[in-house]
């Protein structure tokens, strides 16, 4: 079967892209609303190339919302209106000219709940995440591409020798793993990640962390996450969103992790870290 789309030169599948080709990307007062009601107010946040970025905040905050627009996923949801620009490597994903199917390709997401296709094969499962953008590749570099993906994603070895099983025997922890796998497979620029570990347990979510830290030598991280040591664990930047009183969804701080933690420069900021909300 050809590799239609698939790039053929070898050096474009294998290993990761060296430190100074990671991706920045950086979103520019971005408002959003469902309906008439006002979710973001003038979101701003640069993601640095290689590095993992927080999104903290109480529930309803719309950090979900935020994340989902970073990759045009909101579109998907009928009723999200938005303002403002997000721009990848200074391509701004918004352009009319370019697909939903591009940014997603360049913007991988991995959601809170595992969800892998449960009866497909292992190997299936990565593979899929080329075909959910409409890649075709032949078998050896779907061969590779599954063993790249699987190591990057801190799996490969356990699963190795039962790539043929379905996804779904896998425990929690490893189907997160292999979602993440998923989506790397079409080497995304940036991977973003809705509270992975929340339905994980506490080993589990620190196997996922491990991966993160090295993950984010190969591909940029936007995480959110309710777990504020786990915000201190595995970010380099954080930033803190709140939605007071009916307002929209904000971002009230945001900055170098350890000083946020250590000297957050707004009080809800301290409180919130502090576990007061
Ligand atoms: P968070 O992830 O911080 O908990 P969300 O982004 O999920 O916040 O939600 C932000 C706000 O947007 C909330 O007020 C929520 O009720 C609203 N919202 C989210 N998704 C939808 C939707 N599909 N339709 C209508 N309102 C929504
Ligand atoms: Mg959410």
């Amino acid at each position: 079967e050809p590799a239609a789309d698939w790039p053929t030169s070898p050096g474009a599948v294998q290993g990761p892209p060296s430190g100074n080709e990671l991706s920045v990307l950086d979103a520019r007062n971005v408002s959003a609303w469902f309906g008439s009601h006002k979710v973001l107010e003038r979101v701003s946040l640069t993601m640095p190339a290689g590095q993992v970025t927080a999104l903290i905040g109480p529930s309803g905050c719309g950090k979900s919302t935020f994340l989902r627009i970073l990759n045009r996923m909101h579109e998907l949801v009928p009723i999200a209106a938005l303002a403002g620009e997000v721009r990848l490597d200074g391509d701004d994903i918004y352009d009319r000219r370019k697909k939903i199917q591009d940014a997603r390709k360049d913007i991988g997401m991995v959601f809170q709940k595992p969800n892998p296709f449960p009866a497909m094969s292992i190997y299936d499962n990565v593979v899929a995440g080329l075909k959910l953008t409409g890649l075709r590749a032949s078998r050896d570099e779907k061969d590779e591409l599954v063993e790249r993906s699987l190591t990057s994603a801190g799996l490969w070895k356990e699963v190795k020798d039962r790539l043929s099983q379905p996804g779904g025997g896998l425990s929690g922890g490893q189907q997160q793993r292999l979602c993440i796998a998923r989506s790397l497979a079409v080497r995304p620029k940036v991977l973003l990640m809705d509270e992975p570990c929340s339905a994980l347990d506490p080993t589990s979510t620190r196997v996922i962390e491990e991966t993160m830290v090295e993950l984010q030598k190969e591909v940029t991280i936007v995480i959110v996450t309710h777990n504020m040591q786990q915000a201190q664990r595995v970010s380099q930047q954080c930033a803190f969103f709140l939605a007071s009183q009916g307002t929209p969804g904000a971002i009230v701080e945001h900055g170098d992790t350890e000083a946020m933690f250590s000297e957050p420069q707004d009080e809800r900021t301290y409180d919130y870290v502090n576990g007061r909300f």
